[in-house]
């Protein structure tokens, strides 16, 4: 029988609301009405679903949308756990959240024990406004980056044919002051695979610094055939000495560092906003702290909080946008080929040859789901399924969802002396007031924007991807 958890050092409960679901309840509605006119030129197109992906963000933890409803088997305590959103590049819990069960479940799963660099691609200053545009080329980008990676590599191997690194990379919008900033972040193994799966070491002292001409003139060519430059443009940034093409390689990890491994892998995945650098002042502004940026002059944000929302969309993702790649003997189909996978009672029901969905790893799958609780403990240094009385664990006695069970959840929450819903509370004041209809007292499931006819905002799941499934049953 496991004692009593003791209160963990720097334990902090989960907050109830945090301060950017505030901005967003109060700046949603003018973002959206005010987009063309005011942002779409410098911020790009704003998706109308990202209307139902703030919404959900505001409703992330809140037990009045939904929750896990658990009881200790030993003595009878009962508690809820809210729902989260998992909206990607938004929420900065649920992003935490995926970025460590990601990292975990490559380190654990997926990338083999030798020892890796990172690399982070960075592009021209020209070639960054198309990517606000058409976020397609992210996925392009990615794959210049890896065949550059792979062109070098193979040069420094010639005796060993079918040599593959094993590869990961994120695409990354933002910079530090959430700045519209397109780059790549991977991680690359120290050397190569061969058709049998041995591992030939590169040099330590390797120098990667040739994958930048290499990158360059990839990077120019899918530009110029996707009809985003001319041909003459693309000859002007070859001419160029110093291009604005970089691949900066300054960091190694060894073989044995697994939890350094982990720990990048989890920076290349994070949420483009940090709470801890956001504060809302008295005078309703949104002071946001990062880096220095030489091109913008500082190393903060002052703007409205219908700005600093503008500043987010282009980082926001949406479902079908994959962000992260797995290539070489990173990838599924090596992995499978080189009998790296042992089991996948998946690949019986899938025809052969039928390739696998990007992304798709089923032992990491389980993985995820099972360690639900370790993750969130993790995140928020509490242990959701443990009794808050005697220790034991809780077991899962049903779902509730909004707006399908509002009354059991109404109900439920009463009994528990905990119904106090968001759409009644009073907001404060912040800052001067809003013109036009104001969005305090709504009711949950109100729908702000007109979407196509036949569009039902609710039947789309915004989970980005089904690796990440965030609780015992699933939402
Ligand atoms: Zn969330
Ligand atoms: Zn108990």
């Amino acid at each position: 029988m496991p004692a009593p958890t003791p209160a963990l050092p720097g334990y902090r409960p989960r907050p109830a609301r945090n301060k950017l679901q505030d901005l967003v309840e109060d700046n949603v509605e003018e973002l959206f009405r005010t987009w063309d006119e005011r942002f779409r030129k410098d911020h790009g197109p704003l998706h109308p679903r990202l209307e139902d992906l703030f919404e959900r963000f505001g409703r992330c933890g809140d037990p009045h949308f939904g929750f896990h409803r658990l009881r200790c088997p030993r003595c009878g305590e009962e508690k809820i756990v809210p729902h989260s959103c998992k909206a990607r590049g938004l929420c900065p819990s649920c992003g935490k959240k995926r970025a460590i069960a990601w990292a975990e479940g490559m380190v654990e799963g997926v990338l083999p024990p030798v020892p890796f660099a990172q690399l982070v691609f960075t592009i021209p200053k020209m070639l960054r406004p198309h990517f606000l545009w058409d976020r397609a080329l992210y996925g392009a980008l990615s794959r210049a980056a890896y065949a550059s990676t792979l062109e070098f590599l193979r040069a420094h191997f010639p005796g060993i044919p079918g040599a593959v690194p094993a590869m990961v990379i994120a695409p990354q919008s933002h910079g530090s002051l959430l700045n519209h900033h397109p780059h790549l972040h991977s991680v690359v193994s120290l050397g190569v695979f061969d058709r049998r799966g041995a591992f030939h070491p590169a040099p330590g002292d390797l120098d990667f610094k040739p994958i930048e001409e290499i990158f360059r003139a990839k990077t120019l060519g899918l530009m110029v055939e996707r009809g985003k430059i001319t041909g003459e443009r693309a000859d002007l940034l070859r001419s160029w000495r110093h291009s604005g093409f970089q691949v900066d390689a300054s960091r190694r990890v060894e073989a044995g560092d697994r939890p350094g491994l982990a720990s990048l892998l989890e920076y290349m995945e994070r949420a483009p906003v940090s709470l801890d650098r956001l504060e809302v002042r008295s005078d309703g502004l949104v002071l946001y702290r990062g880096n220095y940026h030489p091109g913008l002059g500082t190393d903060h944000r002052l703007v409205s909080g219908v700005e600093f929302l503008a500043l987010l969309v282009p980082h926001v993702l949406l479902r079908f946008e994959s962000a992260i790649r797995s290539y070489g003997a990173a990838s599924t189909v090596i992995r499978r080929k080189l009998g790296w996978i042992r089991e996948d009672p998946e690949a019986g029901r899938r025809a052969p040859g039928a390739p696998l969905p990007e992304g798709e790893e089923s032992g990491f799958v389980k993985v995820r789901r099972k360690n639900w609780a370790r993750l969130i403990m993790k995140v928020w240094l509490e242990d959701p399924e443990r009794c808050p009385r005697c220790g034991e664990k809780m077991k899962v006695l049903a779902a509730f969802s909004s707006p399908a069970q509002d009354a059991v959840i109404e109900k439920i929450l009463r009994a528990r002396g905990e119904w106090d819903p968001p759409w009644l509370r009073p907001r404060p004041a912040r800052g001067p007031p809003r013109g036009g209809a104001g969005g305090q007292g709504r009711p949950p499931g109100e729908t702000r924007i007109q979407f196509d006819e036949g569009y039902d905002p609710r039947r789309e799941e915004w989970e980005v991807d089904r690796d990440f499934e965030d609780g015992p049953s699933g939402e």
